[in-house]
């Protein structure tokens, strides 16, 4: 379909040097191979296996490499690493100041994929403070310090904003947090423990658990 978009991308990458098609066949360069495999949005594995037909057929020009996807990410290969469908962003303590620029340079605005981090990461990502602080969780107003009421109060008011200064918010956040995914390690050690430890003791729920898990008290 010929859409807006089509008409902007025909105009981006109309070359200066363009010659009237003849009807002599034309053997594509690196630069042609590269655009196609970046407008055809190919992974690196996908366009090597297009550079590798066409390089059967010997439709390829002297010198054009398809090895080239290879080394595409290599300057960025130091910030993930691919695990099946999952990408992890690797960062080391001293980065942290980067991430922002990071973030902006892989157009995370645009893209806003959910990110799976444990919680200190997350607690970078939306602009909190470190450390044992008062209110340390992104989602409610938990108060840390306030010992008494854990495992009691059952419900803690929301956080509702992300103001620095505010509620040991000390940055604004980098990521939404609807974007935000805990780790399944974090979930099963961290927070069921807690949540169990808040159950209501007569209600259904926890005999049903004490039924299943007979050796825990
Ligand atoms: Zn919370």
């Amino acid at each position: 379909m010929y859409n807006k978009e089509t008409a902007e991308l025909l105009e981006n990458t109309i070359d200066p040097t363009y010659i009237p098609p003849s009807s002599e066949p034309h053997l594509i360069q690196q630069n042609e191979l590269n655009d196609l495999a970046r407008d055809l949005g190919l992974s690196k594995q996908q366009s090597e296996l297009l550079g590798s037909r066409l390089q059967e057929r010997n439709l390829l020009a002297q010198g054009t490499t398809i090895t080239f996807f290879r080394k595409r990410n290599a300057n960025f290969s130091v910030f993930f690493k691919i695990e099946g469908p999952i990408c992890l962003l690797c960062f080391n303590e001293g980065d942290l100041d980067n991430l922002g620029a990071v973030l902006r340079a892989i157009k995370y605005e645009d893209f806003k994929w959910q990110i799976c981090g444990d919680l200190k990461m997350i607690a970078i990502l939306m602009g909190l403070q470190g450390g044992f602080t008062k209110y340390c969780c992104f989602l409610c107003l938990w108060d840390s310090r306030d010992q008494k009421q854990h495992f009691v109060k059952q419900s803690w008011p929301l956080r509702k904003s992300y103001t620095p200064g505010e509620q040991n918010v000390f940055n604004d956040p980098l990521v939404d947090p609807k974007n935000e995914l805990l780790l399944p390690l974090h979930i099963k050690l961290g927070l069921i423990k807690n949540f169990v430890k808040g159950m209501d003791r007569e209600g259904s729920g926890f005999k049903y658990l004490s039924e299943l898990f007979p050796k825990l008290k």
